[in-house]
């Protein structure tokens, strides 16, 4: 039998989509259940949007930009979804990036929808169920979903690996910037975004050249995409209309489908290894874990030797 919310969120109901996130994101096993088979009938709807993940650190104004870039889009006949990544929400029950107040005119957009972070679960669990929002969405219709995270570091390697393209918002101040932002972040940038090149265009030219440079020593020669650089305001909105254009380029050259398969079996091995480890420590003597993790501590085994010890026969 089909699932009641099905018909309704395939018709784009709002109200269907926001009840079948909720029902995701609940930790009853009778929920997940019933979630697992909602996702499975609508999920040969899903997948026909361009899916976007946007980081930067906190104030360099990634909720301003993407209502403008929200605005810019669903003002043109797109319907955006707007997700949110915020672990410090899963753990605290509190949030960095605070909730929908932050985009006021794009919430009451009849084109737009926004759902913050799932303020429960660890890290992992908040990746798994903001993949399952991003399916629900696009079997609602939404033709672009904006994947906001908050930029200090842990979510962003999660949000790259499921989401089209990559987006790096920074500040004019690019020298003292760059050394701020982690490395790791860069490496996942298919373009970066000079904000608030109103407040100081000088900086803001050349934080766009220094980061041109950064990106292309990080790219290899053979990459399929040399990621790109602009500045925009996302204040004045100048600027916002040409990061969409160089999305739409990505689109174009990128060979989405195989990026994505790719991502698809990534995510089934982390979930696998997720489930053995499960499946290995449930099995495992207590007893017998703590003493041979007090021998690794004392040294009196290598951690090799320690783990050989369990896994063994
Ligand atoms: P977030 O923490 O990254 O989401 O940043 P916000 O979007 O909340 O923006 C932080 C502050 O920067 C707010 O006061 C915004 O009005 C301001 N801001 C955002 N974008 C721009 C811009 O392009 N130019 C200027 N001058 N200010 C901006």
């Amino acid at each position: 039998m089909a699932h009641p919310l099905a018909a309704p969120l395939l018709s784009g109901s709002r109200r269907a989509l926001a009840r079948a996130i909720t029902l995701s994101e609940s930790t009853r096993a009778d929920h997940e259940a019933e979630a697992q088979q909602l996702l499975a009938e609508v999920a040969p709807h899903a997948g026909q949007s361009i899916r976007v993940g946007l980081t930067g650190v906190p104030g360099v104004g990634k909720s301003t930009f993407i209502e403008a870039l929200g605005i810019h889009l669903a003002d043109a006949g797109h319907k955006v979804a707007v997700l949110a990544v915020d672990p410090s929400s899963a753990r605290t029950g509190g949030s960095i990036m605070g909730d929908k107040t932050r985009m006021p005119q794009l919430t009451v957009h009849p084109g737009a929808y926004i759902r913050p972070s799932p303020a429960s679960g660890n890290l992992g669990g908040v990746a798994r169920r903001t993949r399952e929002a991003i399916a629900l969405c696009e079997a609602a219709g939404y033709d672009v979903v904006l994947v906001e995270t908050v930029g200090v570091g842990q979510s962003e390697t999660q949000v790259a690996a499921m989401t089209d393209l990559f987006v790096l918002l920074t500040l004019p101040n690019a020298g003292d910037e760059l050394q701020g932002i982690k490395r790791g972040i860069m490496e996942l940038a298919d373009l970066c975004v000079v904000n608030k090149a109103d407040s100081d265009l000088k900086s803001a030219i050349r934080a766009q050249t220094e980061l041109r440079a950064a990106l292309n020593l990080l790219t290899p020669h053979d990459a399929p995409w040399r990621p790109r650089s602009l500045r925009a305001s996302a204040l004045t909105g100048e600027g916002v209309p040409e990061v969409w254009d160089v999305v739409l380029e990505y689109v174009q050259e990128v060979d989405l489908e195989t990026r994505r398969r790719t991502q698809t079996a990534q995510w089934f091995d982390e979930l696998l290894r997720e489930a053995a480890w499960r499946l290995f420590r449930n099995g495992l003597d207590g007893h017998k874990l703590r003493e041979l993790r007090a021998d690794v501590e004392a040294g009196r085994l290598t951690a090799i030797q320690g783990v050989a010890a369990l896994t063994a026969g």
